[in-house]
C-alpha cells in the first residue's frame, strides 16, 4: 500500500483520439507526450506531498531554482508494454525504483519509498492508458520518472524545497529495420565518471559530461563512444547510456565489474539471470580495451552487445581506437547469441515467454 494520496484531475482538452492513433503509428522517441503527467512535492517538514496527477504542460520555475545552477537531479528510464490480451504491465519497475533512491542518496536528494514510485507510475500509465500502443513491432510508453532540487535559493547546500514528476512518452521499435550492430569510438580524451564521483547514479550530470565526447564520435562517422576507467584509462566501463556485454567462443559472457563507476543497468542485471537459463556462463570482472581489441582479433570474442531499456539489447560491429580498428559484426549483422538474448527479453516484457523471475509488473 501507498501512502501517497494521489489525487488526479483529468485533463480537459486530451488530444483527440485520432490523433493519438497517428502518433502511436510512428511514435519516434521521447518527441511526443500523453495527456497528464504525475508532480509530488517534498520539504524537509511534511515529507512527500501534494501528489497529483494533472494536464501535462509546462511548468513554472524561479530563475533561482538550484537544479538550473547545480545540477542537483536525478531520473530513471522504464517502459510500459501492452500484451497480447490488452493489459499492461512494465518490467522490474521496484528495480528503477530501488536505484532512484540510491540515486537519490549520491545526489543528497529524499529517497521516495518504492510503492510511492510504483504508485504514482500506476496512477499515470491508468488516466494514459489509451497512449500505450499495441503489442505488434515493439513498441512501447516510455516513462520518465525524475526528481530535481526545486527551492529557489543560490547557496550551496541540498534543496529544501524537491519536485518528483513522471511524464510519459510513447516510443517506437528502436530498430525499425532490423537489429543492425552500431560502431563505438573509444573516448581517449574524456572520460565519463572518476571513483567517487556520479557514475553510478542515474543524474543529467554524467549525460551532460557525454555529449562532447558523443559530438566527437559522430562527426568521425561512429554511433558511439565507450568509456573507460578516469584512473588507468584502460578498463572498459560503458557506453554514455548502455552497459556491455562480450560474448566468448566458450559461450561465456562478460560483464565489466561494477565498481562505483558504471551506472547499474536494470537490463545488464537481468541479462546476468537470464543468460544462465540460456546456457552460459556470466562473469562480471574488469576487461581492458585491450582484452577487447585482442579478443576480436584472435576470436575469442565473437560478440559484442551494448544493453539498456530504450534498445534492450544492440549488437555492437566496429571498435575504433588509435591503436586501429576491429569488428566484431557477423558479417555487418548481429551475431547469435546477442539475438537470442535479445529476443528472451524482448519476448518476457511483451508477454510472449513465461515469466519465470517474476519479473513483470502489471499496472493496468
Ligand atoms: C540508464 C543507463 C543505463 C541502462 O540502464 P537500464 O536500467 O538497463 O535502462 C546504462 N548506463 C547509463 C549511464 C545509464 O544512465
Amino acid at each position: 500500500m501507498s501512502a501517497l494520496d494521489i489525487s488526479v484531475t483529468p485533463n480537459e482538452d486530451p488530444t483527440p483520439d485520432a490523433r493519438v492513433a497517428e502518433i502511436l503509428a510512428d511514435p519516434g522517441f521521447g518527441v511526443s507526450f500523453t495527456d497528464h503527467m504525475v508532480t509530488v512535492e517534498w520539504t524537509p517538514e511534511q515529507g512527500w506531498h501534494d501528489a497529483r496527477v494533472t494536464a501535462y504542460g509546462p511548468i513554472s520555475l524561479d530563475p533561482a531554482t538550484a537544479v538550473l545552477h547545480y545540477a542537483q537531479e536525478i531520473f530513471e528510464g522504464m517502459k510500459a508494454y501492452r500484451h497480447e490480451d490488452g493489459s499492461i504491465w512494465s518490467f522490474r519497475p521496484d528495480a528503477n525504483g530501488e536505484r532512484l533512491r540510491r540515486s537519490a542518496r549520491r545526489l543528497a536528494l529524499p529517497e521516495l519509498p518504492v510503492e510511492d514510485f510504483l504508485a504514482t507510475i500506476t496512477a499515470l500509465v491508468e488516466v494514459d492508458q489509451r497512449w500505450v500502443p499495441d503489442a505488434a513491432g515493439e513498441k512501447s510508453l516510455y516513462l520518465r520518472p525524475f526528481m530535481f532540487a526545486s527551492e529557489a535559493f543560490l547557496g550551496v547546500r541540498p534543496s529544501k524545497h524537491v519536485t518528483f514528476m513522471v511524464i510519459a512518452s510513447p516510443a517506437g521499435a528502436y530498430f525499425a529495420r532490423g537489429v543492425k550492430p552500431v560502431s563505438i569510438m573509444v573516448s581517449e580524451d574524456y572520460t565519463r565518471a572518476a571513483v567517487g564521483g556520479l557514475g553510478a547514479a542515474k543524474t543529467g550530470g554524467n549525460y551532460a559530461s557525454s555529449l562532447a565526447p558523443q559530438s566527437e564520435a559522430i562527426a568521425r562517422g561512429f554511433d558511439q563512444v565507450v568509456f573507460l576507467d578516469a584512473i588507468e584509462r584502460r578498463y572498459v566501463e560503458e557506453l554514455g547510456g548502455m552497459n556491455l556485454y562480450f560474448v566468448h567462443d566458450d559461450g561465456t559472457i562478460v560483464t565489466p565489474e561494477l565498481t562505483g563507476t558504471i551506472l547499474e543497468g536494470v537490463t545488464r542485471a537481468s541479462i546476468i539471470d537470464l543468460a544462465g537459463t540460456l546456457g552460459h556462463k556470466v562473469e562480471e570482472r574488469r576487461v581492458t580495451i585491450d582484452e577487447w581489441r585482442d579478443g576480436v582479433t584472435s576470436g575469442r570474442i565473437t560478440e559484442v552487445f551494448a544493453c539498456g531499456t530504450a534498445a534492450v539489447v544492440t549488437p555492437v560491429g566496429v571498435l575504433s581506437s588509435r591503436a586501429g580498428e576491429v569488428d566484431s559484426s557477423h558479417d555487418g549483422e548481429a551475431g547469435p547469441v546477442t539475438l537470442a538474448i535479445r529476443q528472451a527479453l524482448v519476448d518476457l516484457q511483451y508477454g510472449r515467454a513465461e515469466d519465470t523471475f517474476g519479473w513483470m509488473h502489471r499496472l493496468v
